[in-house]
């Protein structure tokens, strides 16, 4: 493939040097004082195809892709590119449906800086900015959206083998999507009453908007996967109920939809929910429309504690339900926030405010029992921990009060308790994630694997895709034995 007549001719077109010599295309965004009006205006609004082909020929198509290594479902990286730079897009994005079933998905949410673009040649070895691969797969996903000419990957031969996934977030849909792919008869049982799991009900619109995801599903269910809602395995049916019915191997992509707090004082008081709650009652069930049965809490002077996605996700929806002030409180430094940088830089352009270095210690309440202050501490970097990461240590006596009236608590989540309580046998670690070999997905009971946010305790959308994509190999080449 890599010498075809094509190939060589995008190569006589323009020299490596000229190629190295191009700038890398910046994203076009939504102007920051339209975007904070709505919750369902996208800030990122895609290439244009002026924009994609030139940022494709950035691409050195190199002999051994660096980038593919940081992959986690090895995409085809040059393949597609340099199907873009050539104009056959929708070569490009049959490219990317082979390893991935969530490209448009993909191309929003990764965090391509630290995977497949940290890995890339530009940054590798000419210390310049790496080619633009996230924006690209987006380009290429939406632009076979947006055609309605979607290819159906190849599918093998019904073979009548019953598989299903327990949850249908990115590890669940990545696992149905290759074992349909290999001819099962695949369904995926859903708890809630949309289909997506943190794709849908976490991250907000203006990130991730739900129809994009939608069409990504519709796709699968034309490769033959099937979707029940509303089920709950291990309450509706057990696995074991699930197992006489005929189902022969079971995927795990429960997630980690558990809402963690600190356990400090006042934290009841009301106007303090997890960011769990606030994010999906306003992505999932419309509560930021006036018009809503039970409309979500606001507040005029909103403080979210916590520094990653979920953080960023929730302080820029308090700023577009009309926030005054909506403001980050993180003990650790901005350098250290696990949160995305465009992320961040689109928080700050938004006018949300950032006070790091910085941990609530306790809430204090109006006579109606919802919070009015909370009293923070300040904090300092200590000595780096076994992961190299600087712990954050209180400094004593630094204490002070900020005034807030709806707190948002971003601090982590816990991975879902229904399937480890409720399968006898089950191998399950400490913090309550399934245990798995890393390699297969296989947890110690034979026909049961788990992958995603359910094994990880909190990750990222692809990590969850790759653990799909893993057990559902291993889960074909045992039972095809
Ligand atoms: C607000 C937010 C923003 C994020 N932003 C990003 C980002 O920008 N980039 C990124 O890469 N990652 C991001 N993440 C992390 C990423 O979304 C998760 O790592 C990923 O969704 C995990 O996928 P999963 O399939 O394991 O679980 P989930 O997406 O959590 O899906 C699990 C599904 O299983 C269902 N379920 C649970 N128990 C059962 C049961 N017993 N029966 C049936 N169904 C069940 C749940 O209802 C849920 O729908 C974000 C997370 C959050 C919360």
């Amino acid at each position: 493939m890599r010498d075809s007549e094509w190939r060589k001719q995008l190569r006589g077109l323009i020299s490596a040097k000229e190629r190295t010599e191009l700038l890398r295309v910046k994203m076009p965004e939504t102007a920051v004082e339209e975007r904070v009006k709505s919750q369902r205006v996208e800030v990122n609004i895609g290439l244009t195809v002026e924009q994609a082909q030139r940022e494709a020929k950035r691409c050195m198509d190199c002999v051994n892709p660096t980038c593919m290594e940081g992959c986690p479902v090895s995409i085809d990286i040059p393949g597609f590119i340099k199907n873009i730079e050539r104009g056959d897009f929708s070569e490009a994005s049959l490219i990317l449906r082979k390893t991935s079933a969530l490209p448009a998905v993909c191309g929003r949410v990764c965090p391509q800086e630290k995977q497949c673009e940290a890995k890339c040649f530009y940054v590798q070895k000419l210390k310049k900015p790496s080619v633009a691969i996230g924006y690209l797969e987006r380009f290429a996903a939406d632009d076979e959206l947006q055609s309605g000419k979607t290819s159906v990957p190849e599918k093998a031969k019904p073979n009548g083998i019953k598989v299903l996934a327990v949850g249908s977030g990115p590890s669940g849909l990545s696992f149905a999507g290759d074992m349909a792919k290999a001819g099962y008869d695949v369904t995926v049982f859903e708890a809630l009453h949309e289909i997506g799991g943190v794709l849908k009900y976490g991250i907000p619109e203006f990130r991730l908007p739900n129809s994009i995801v939608d069409k990504e599903i519709k796709l699968l269910e034309r490769v033959g996967v099937k979707f029940v809602k509303n089920f709950i395995v291990g309450q509706t049916q057990s696995v074991d109920e699930l197992r006489k019915e005929g189902f022969k191997g079971f995927y795990v992509g429960s997630g980690a939809g558990l809402p963690r707090f600190m356990d400090i004082p006042g934290e009841n008081f009301n106007g303090i929910l997890s960011s769990n709650e606030y994010l999906t009652r306003v992505n999932l069930m419309g509560a930021d429309s006036p018009e809503a049965d039970t409309p979500v809490l606001r507040g005029k002077n909103v403080v979210v504690i916590g520094g990653g996605n979920t953080a960023m996700d929730s302080v820029r929806t308090a700023k577009r339900l009309g926030a005054e002030k909506a403001m980050i409180v993180y003990r650790r430094t901005e350098a250290q926030m696990p949160a995305r940088v465009e992320e961040v830089q689109h928080a700050k352009e938004e006018g949300c405010e950032f006070l790091t270095l910085t941990n609530p210690v306790e809430y204090m309440s109006d006579e109606k029992g919802r919070v009015k202050q909370m009293k923070v501490q300040k904090m300092a970097l200590g000595e780096p921990d076994a992961g190299g990461r600087r712990s954050a240590e209180p400094i004593v006596g630094s204490e002070y009060v900020i005034d807030t009236d709806l707190v948002i608590v971003a601090v982590g989540v816990s991975p879902n308790p229904i399937i480890p309580s409720t399968v006898a046998g089950l191998e399950v670690a400490k913090g309550g994630t399934i245990v798995v070999d890393e390699d297969t997905m296989q947890s110690s009971i034979p026909d049961v694997y788990a992958g995603g946010d359910i094994v990880r305790g909190g990750a990222t959308v692809i990590l969850a895709m790759g653990d799909g994509r893993r057990a559902a190999k291993r889960m074909n080449e045992k039972l095809m034995c």
